[in-house]
């Protein structure tokens, strides 16, 4: 049976597992070093504050060993704050986490006035689907091997690298579990 691990530090993982639990697919909360040795077959990086996160990733020794997993081939689902963590590069910001994807994000990229929107656009492969953007990144530039999933205004919000799949919305959050389904129909 197919197990997610969903990184349960800080932000949105609940809503995750809440998306999880109505496809019939278990979880568990990677919240220290000891839960990163349990069986889980992809890993779900979830929406909060990436420097947060960023930091205690590293505080909690669980960052190199996540690195190394998703390095080595694990299906990941990252949104907003996670997909800032995927990044390799991250606009007017030297430190950088993950680093999997060969892209550059922006994060608070809509600014202030439009810190938080809704929006209903096409994700390829998976339909029109609801889009929450909260003062969410977007990806400003990819390199060669990078499949862009969904743009809006011109600019990249999904994106797709081996087995990553990154979104700079909240699919948790809109009842839709198409980007779910996609994601464990990887594992
Ligand atoms: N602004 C946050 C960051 O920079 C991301 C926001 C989110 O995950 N909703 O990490």
């Amino acid at each position: 049976m197919k197990q997610v691990g969903v990184l349960a530090l800080q932000g949105a993982f609940i809503e995750h597992e809440k998306m999880l639990e109505q496809l019939g697919v278990s979880c568990i909360e990677l919240r220290n070093k000891e839960d990163l040795e349990k069986p889980y077959d992809g890993i779900i990086l979830p929406g909060g504050e990436s420097t947060v996160q960023g930091k205690l990733l590293k505080e909690l020794d669980m960052f190199d060993t996540i690195k190394k997993q998703i390095e080595a081939g694990m299906p990941v689902l990252a949104t907003c704050a996670g997909l800032i963590l995927l990044a390799k590069d991250i606009k007017d910001q030297e430190e950088t986490y993950f680093g999997t994807i060969p892209m550059c994000v922006k994060r608070n990229a809509y600014g202030r006035q439009l810190g938080s929107f809704f929006i209903t656009k096409e994700v390829d492969g998976v339909g029109e689907v609801p889009m929450t953007f909260i003062r969410a990144p977007y990806v400003e530039s990819v390199e060669d091997g990078i499949k862009v999933l969904a743009e809006v205004d011109g600019n990249i919000v999904g994106v797709e690298y081996g087995k990553q799949m990154g979104f700079a919305f909240h699919p948790e959050l809109d009842g839709d579990l198409r980007i779910h389904q996609r994601f464990v129909d990887e594992i």
